[in-house]
């Protein structure tokens, strides 16, 4: 029986009941990670020894009798710009591609208390600038539905890891989408939690709105994480002291009377003619099942992409001043203090990073603060006050969570602008601070995957996973898994 294309919800039970091992689990997950990674590319550093050190310890937890945890003995992978104590950590960049972290990042030291089994850590766009994976300075992740596609961004190889089974589930962050895309291109569950909701402590900024959240193979799982990752941290003083339900409470197969705003703002030009009928095709099943569908409109959603495109490269160019050659990370030298900056940075940082720490700074100039970063900022309470507003009339709002389906590597990486364009879908809840969440819910005739954004009130993340485990129950979307080149 192969166990790598299982959720953690079934692995989990199977643990329990001691029909197999941590160590036999993480042997099948390992096998399958040597099969496919040559063709995937999903990880930027594998930790195969400390994998097997934690099975045997999960093992011993189980063999002790102890309570195991959700997690306890399952393989998963961390998204490379989170902080893992003695494990390097690159985020896909040459100007730290040596920085092995001295401390946890707070999601860490809460997923470690349950035992899991770190695989290791997953490719990115460099400091997650990007929505294709292709911005890494080491290699692109290929999607594993179709090998010459990109699988999506920034958190492209933790999407690709979990779906092609070389891990089980994975940690990702989203500033713009990048949880939420990359699971839809490669049929995965991914998740942004609220703002606030789970520490930013030790993830390596790309902007101040980052927040960190699961891929998994279904929503079942994606509740379990978000139970094990979220809560307020002393150690970051944006994270939210918001009581923090049991999201697993919501992991009920009901939609009758909730209220599905439809915004006619996301189903714009340019949107794959697929895309919006599978979506569509989801939500009418939704109503099918007792919901009710509400027209509604969110006016300013045609500033999102200018405005994200002002806000976060201002937050990244303040974030990544750290990296001058002296404070933080690797060093090219030169004649002087000024000459060795300027080679560290306009060295070591990729052609996505400059451009945008050189828009960031354009932004915040003096004689361009209000102009630019001042009106982004009023601009993005607008986009915020639409959702507020819709929010007084529906539960949850549904939409595409990408545009198109995955698209061909090289096809986009020469026009940036493009590819921004690309975050239409996505980075509108970001501004707004609110949660979404993207599910598997139809195939492309190209055989790509197609995904549902399900989003949700500010902390109303139980709302999302009980719409997204609702639909997921009445479809097997999520149960499908990648040909691989007959690896499977
Ligand atoms: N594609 C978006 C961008 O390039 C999203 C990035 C993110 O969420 N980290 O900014």
């Amino acid at each position: 029986m192969a166990l790598f294309d299982k959720p953690a919800n079934v692995l989990h039970d199977i643990l329990v009941k001691k029909e197999i091992s941590a160590q036999e689990l993480t042997a099948d997950v390992l096998g399958r990670l040597d099969a496919v990674e040559g063709d995937v590319q999903a990880y930027i550093t594998t930790t195969r020894e400390q994998a097997e050190e934690q099975a045997k310890a999960a093992d011993e937890k189980i063999a002790r009798g102890e309570k195991i945890s959700f997690l306890t003995g399952i393989p998963g992978a961390i998204k490379d710009n989170i902080c893992t104590k003695g494990v390097k950590t690159t985020c896909a960049s040459k100007i730290i591609d040596n920085f092995v972290p001295p401390y946890d990042a707070t999601v860490m030291t809460k997923l470690n208390v349950q035992t899991p089994v770190i695989l290791g850590k997953t490719n990115l766009d460099e400091f997650a600038m990007g929505g294709s994976t292709e911005n890494s300075a080491f290699h692109p992740t290929h999607n594993p539905w179709a090998l010459d596609h990109v699988p999506g961004g920034s958190s492209g190889g933790s999407a690709a890891a979990v779906a092609a089974g070389s891990a089980i589930w994975a940690l990702g962050s989203d500033t713009g989408g990048s949880i939420r895309q990359p699971a839809s291109f490669c049929g995965v569950v991914g998740l942004k939690p609220t703002y606030g909701r789970v520490s930013r402590y030790g993830l390596v900024a790309y902007a101040s709105s980052d927040q960190i959240g699961p891929l998994t193979r279904d929503v079942t799982d994606a509740a379990n994480i978000l139970n094990i990752i979220a809560g307020r941290d002393e150690m970051d003083s944006t994270s939210s002291a918001a009581e923090v339900p049991d999201f697993t409470q919501a992991l009920r197969a009901d939609v009758k009377g909730m209220k599905i705003g439809l915004p006619k703002e996301y189903f714009t030009k340019g949107m794959d003619p697929e895309v919006e009928q599978a979506v569509k095709a989801a939500i009418k099943q939704l109503e099918n099942l007792g919901a009710e569908v509400v027209e509604i409109s969110l006016p300013h959603t045609e500033y999102a992409i200018s405005t994200y495109y002002i806000i976060a490269p201002a937050e990244a160019a303040t974030n990544l001043e750290r990296y001058d050659g002296v404070s933080y990370g690797e060093r090219i030298d030169g004649e002087d203090l000024v000459q060795m900056m300027t080679n560290t940075r306009t060295q070591l940082f990729g052609d996505e990073v400059k451009r945008r720490i050189m828009i960031g700074n354009y932004a915040l100039s003096a004689g361009y603060y209000d102009a630019y970063y001042l009106k982004a900022l009023k601009v993005r309470t607008l986009v915020q006050q639409d959702y507020l507003e819709a929010f007084k009339k529906v539960d949850v709002i549904m939409a595409p969570t990408a545009p198109t389906p995955a698209y061909k590597i090289g096809e986009m990486i020469d026009d940036p602008l493009q590819m921004y364009l690309q975050d239409v879908c996505t980075v509108p809840l970001n501004l707004a601070g609110l949660p979404g969440l993207s599910l598997p819910c139809s195939m492309s005739s190209k055989g790509m995957p197609i995904g549902l954004q399900i989003i949700g009130q500010p902390l109303d993340e139980a709302t999302v996973l009980r719409a997204a485990y609702t639909y997921e129950q009445s479809q097997e979307y999520h149960k499908q898994m990648p040909q691989l080149g007959g690896k499977n």
